[in-house]
C-alpha cells in the first residue's frame, strides 16, 4: 500500500523520508527536519534519536526513558500539517523554520520552531531550536 508520506512532500513514503528512517543520510538539514518530523508521526523513535547531537540535552536521559519520551509524544499526538517558513543552508550548519499543525486530545496546536542542525561528517543531526509564540 503506498500511502503520502506524512512530512507534506506530496511524495509517497516509501520515496521519500522511508529512505533515511531505513538508513540513507538526509542530503540537506531540511530533509532531515521532514524525515524527523515523518519519524515522529509514525512512532519510530531510534531514527529521532540517532538524528539527535551528541550535545543535545535529551542525550543525557537514559535511553530506555528518551524512548518513551519520544513515544509518549507520538502516541498522544496528531500529527496534520508540516509548513516550512525557511531554510538557510550552509556548509556544516544551518536552520529550517516551521510550522507544524499538531494535535493533542483534540485541541489544535501550532508548534512554530526554528531549529538548528549541526553537519558531524556526512551526517546531518538535529542540535536545538527556538520556539515561537
Ligand atoms: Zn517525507
Amino acid at each position: 500500500m503506498h500511502e503520502f508520506c506524512p512530512c507534506c512532500s506530496k511524495k509517497i513514503y516509501q520515496e521519500c523520508c522511508q529512505l533515511m528512517h531505513d538508513g540513507a543520510f538526509p542530503e540537506n538539514a531540511l530533509a532531515l527536519m521532514r524525515s524527523r518530523y515523518s519519524a515522529y508521526a509514525l512512532s519510530l523513535p531510534e531514527y529521532i534519536m540517532r538524528t539527535t547531537h551528541p550535545d543535545h540535552g535529551d542525550r543525557l536521559l537514559n535511553k530506555e526513558e528518551w524512548k518513551m519520551k519520544i513515544l509518549d509524544f507520538s502516541r498522544t499526538t496528531q500529527f496534520h500539517r508540516l509548513d516550512i517558513v525557511n531554510f538557510q543552508d550552509g556548509a556544516d550548519e544551518a536552520f529550517v523554520t516551521f510550522i507544524a499543525h499538531l494535535s493533542q486530545e483534540k485541541q489544535p496546536m501550532q508548534l512554530h520552531e526554528k531549529s538548528r542542525f549541526l553537519k558531524i561528517g556526512s551526517q546531518w543531526l538535529y542540535r536545538d531550536a527556538v520556539f515561537f509564540d
